[in-house]
């Protein structure tokens, strides 16, 4: 088993704003969350094994979730210049994508065994492999929050962190469930 304070302390070396331990029982997959993945605004959608239908039913990501005792939510908040300013929208992402991804592959290499959900789904691979073959990293590979049901603020709610850090500013989220 892995030890929490280890893990933060991995997440904080990370480069990310914050992490906090969290509530596994916090985890709440809300069908219309997930309903929201099939309108393909991101054009994800069965593209990728992270991803619905790839990534199983909501029963199976309840199974998945279920395996796990302890969690790690982290998130990456930065200011922008105003509610118009993509470019730095596309910056904090990019940051926040790094630093979660470099984060797991850390877990992954300490053979934490892990379930990983990050915020956009997963790009280990420069192309997928789905549907033809299996995933190469099911140990690492990471579904978005969404892909799973999970309304993020909520999430950050239940586990007492805000989500909201004032006008001009925008947060991604992530977690990593571990035993
Ligand atoms: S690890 Fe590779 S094959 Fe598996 S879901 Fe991610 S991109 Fe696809």
């Amino acid at each position: 088993m892995a030890e929490i304070r280890d893990i933060l302390d991995l997440a904080n070396e990370n480069g990310f704003t914050k992490a906090i331990e969290m509530e596994v029982s916090s985890v709440l997959l809300n069908p219309e969350v997930r309903k929201m993945c099939a309108t393909n605004k991101c054009q994800m959608y069965d593209t990728n094994w992270a991803c619905p239908p790839g990534c199983g039913t909501l029963e199976e990501c309840e199974a998945k979730v279920a395996k796990y005792k302890h969690g790690v939510l982290v998130q990456t908040t930065g200011e922008l210049e105003d509610s118009f300013d993509f470019e730095g929208m596309e910056e904090l992402k990019q940051k926040h994508d790094e630093s979660f991804s470099n984060f797991v592959d850390q877990l992954y290499n300490l053979k934490v065994k892990m379930l990983p959900l990050g915020d956009g789904c997963c790009q280990i691979c420069k192309k997928c492999t789905y549907p033809d073959e299996k995933c190469r990293f099911p140990e690492k590979a990471f579904s978005s929050m969404e892909a799973f049901g999970i309304l993020v603020s909520d999430l950050c709610k239940l586990n007492n962190v805000d989500y909201y850090y004032g006008k001009n500013t925008l947060t991604y989220v992530g977690c990593v469930l571990f035993d």
